[in-house]
């Protein structure tokens, strides 16, 4: 095609299109919360919540495993402009995927959902000002295609395709069913079977008690050990403070408990890591009682909070153990063999069901394609600005939550301050903005200093965090309230433009004068 060929065919989509002010990529619990605070912030915006999926919920409509629930507390994971009244604070994922789907009907936020429209491709127009974005009908190759002036990525951070699975020598020769916690079968029937569960994050401490609750054994083999700390899954001072207070100010006094219990003790692992360790373990050793061998299997080798934390309520997989319906075995696999596995140390466990509890693919932006001007972005290359938005991506901006609290903090804060961006952009007739690190003396560095296997097989593909702000990147929730509701908007590093301002073209400040450093075409 010609480029003059090109240029009439882009035309014709963008002839097409459907506008909106802002697109929210993604209807989970982040859409679904960014889409409230445009509604409440920005009511003469308009929207529309553009969902790959056939229904609402994300995450917790996606996984089905038996036991599937949440490893933060609810109020702090849930909304804070709409309290989680339920009685569980560890809750089970159909009752948050409920929430999230109550809290979409009751705000008519449901009605801004395109569901079955995949994003495939977002391209920003620096001449117009304007995000062109193709989104995938339904299963088919019918494409849909939109315009908006911003763009609010709330895709999550996971390929919904399939989950992590390693290269296991020999998977092919097994006899049994392997199964992904990620696609989890209806029909599956694991009632009086031998089951290994391979993994020990968070999904499989979750899965392995309550397979073992009807298996006639279930196996967790670990490489290497996890920190699992035993949590109640009721809340006895939330349940105390909702007897007296109206349920929205006990949820708030709770969240903000949690949120200070965290920080405490996230703090307390980073700055005294051996007391953190042993808290961890003599609660292990408590749960489990003398004789078992809590050096073997639950002593890691890195420290408290290096890798997520693993909560397991009221010490289910601790009972587990107890009651000998649950063994761990903590070794690596040599082979799948046609009984099960064969594990380097010779042993060989049996088994009629493997789970492959390894993990997610890591993916940004809903695996969309995103150019400026035609020129594609490599995430792995920019900068992250305030861990919302990207170095030299104008009027974009994607949730990413914390790895070391409930993810729905964060994305409330971003979702907040995308709308505080949008007001302040409409009061001074700003089109675009953009981060630009002009700054030489920044260094690049990971975006977390998380050594889990999810991080560190796509650390290239992530944006980097910078040594100073605004391009630090905290994992914690009060730095974040200063940066995201109380920062300057103008703060020299994002850049406002009017339309027509592609990058490399001189740019104008607020007062129409050129940006120091900005260069000319
Ligand atoms: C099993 C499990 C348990 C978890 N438990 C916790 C927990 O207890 N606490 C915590 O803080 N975090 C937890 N997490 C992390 C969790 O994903 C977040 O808490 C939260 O659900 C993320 O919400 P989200 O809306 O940002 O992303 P998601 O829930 O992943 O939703 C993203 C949505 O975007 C859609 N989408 C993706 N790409 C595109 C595209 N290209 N076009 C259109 N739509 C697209 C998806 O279909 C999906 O509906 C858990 C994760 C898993 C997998």
């Amino acid at each position: 095609m010609t480029a003059g060929e090109m240029d009439v065919a882009a035309r014709h989509r963008l002839a097409k299109s459907e506008h909106f002010d802002v697109l929210i990529i993604g209807a989970g619990l982040s859409g679904i919360g960014g889409a409230f605070r445009l509604q409440q912030r920005c009511p003469r915006r308009t929207f529309a919540i553009l969902e790959a999926r056939d229904s609402i919920g994300g995450t917790w409509d996606l996984f089905r495993y038996p036991g599937v629930r949440s490893d933060s507390d609810m109020f702090t994971l849930g909304y804070a402009f709409r309290p989680w009244t339920g009685r569980k604070s560890i809750a089970d994922g159909p009752s948050i995927l409920q929430y999230v789907r109550e809290t979409a009907r009751e705000y008519g936020i449901d009605r801004r959902v395109r569901l079955n429209h995949r994003v495939v491709r977002a391209s920003w127009s620096s001449e117009r000002a304007l995000w062109l974005v193709e989104a995938e009908r339904g299963a088919g190759a019918e494409r849909a295609h939109f315009t908006c002036e911003f763009l609010l990525m709330c895709s999550g951070y996971y390929s919904y395709a399939a989950g992590y699975t390693p290269d296991f020598p020999g998977i092919a020769r097994f006899g049994g069913q392997v199964v992904h916690p990620q696609d989890w079968p209806d029909n599956i029937d694991y009632t009086n079977k031998r089951v290994l569960v391979i993994g020990s994050g968070s999904t499989a401490v979750t899965l392995v008690p309550e397979l073992a609750k009807s298996a006639a054994h279930v196996t967790m083999l670990q490489r290497s050990p996890t920190y699992i700390v035993a949590w109640p899954d009721e809340d006895a001072i939330a349940d105390a403070l909702r007897r007296y207070l109206p349920a929205k100010t006990a949820c708030t006094l709770t969240r903000w408990k949690n949120v200070l219990a965290g920080i405490y003790f996230y703090r307390l692992c980073k700055k005294r890591p051996e007391r953190a360790k042993a808290m961890i373990l003599d609660g292990v050793r408590a749960a489990l009682g003398p004789h078992y061998d809590v050096s073997t299997h639950f002593m890691p080798r890195y420290n408290p909070w290096d890798q997520r934390l693993c909560l397991v309520p009221n010490g289910d997989l601790f009972t587990s153990i107890g009651h000998g319906a649950t063994t761990v075995v903590t070794d690596a696999i040599e082979t799948f063999i046609e009984t099960g596995v064969k594990l380097r140390s010779g042993r060989e466990l049996e088994a009629d069901l493997i789970v492959t509890a390894t993990g997610l693919n890591l993916q940004l932006m809903g695996g969309a394609e995103i150019d400026i001007d035609g020129q594609p972005i490599s995430a792995g290359r920019a900068l992250s600005y305030k861990g919302a938005m990207c170095s030299d991506v104008p009027n974009l901006a994607a949730v990413f939550g914390y790895t070391n609290a409930s993810w729905t903090l964060k994305a409330d804060l971003i979702c907040s301050y995308v709308c505080r961006l949008l007001n302040y952009m409409e009061r001074h007739g700003h089109r675009q903005c953009t981060p630009r690190n002009r700054d030489s003396s920044i260094e690049l560095l990971p975006p977390v200093n998380f050594t889990s296997g999810y991080f560190q097989r796509a650390m290239d593909k992530l944006p980097k965090q910078g040594s100073r702000k605004p391009w630090r990147i905290y994992q914690n929730y009060i730095l974040d309230i200063m940066t995201f509701r109380f920062s300057a908007l103008d703060d020299g590093v994002l850049e406002f433009s009017g339309v027509g301002s592609a990058p490399g073209r001189p740019q104008t400040s607020r007062d129409g004068r050129p940006v120091e450093g900005a260069t000319a075409p």
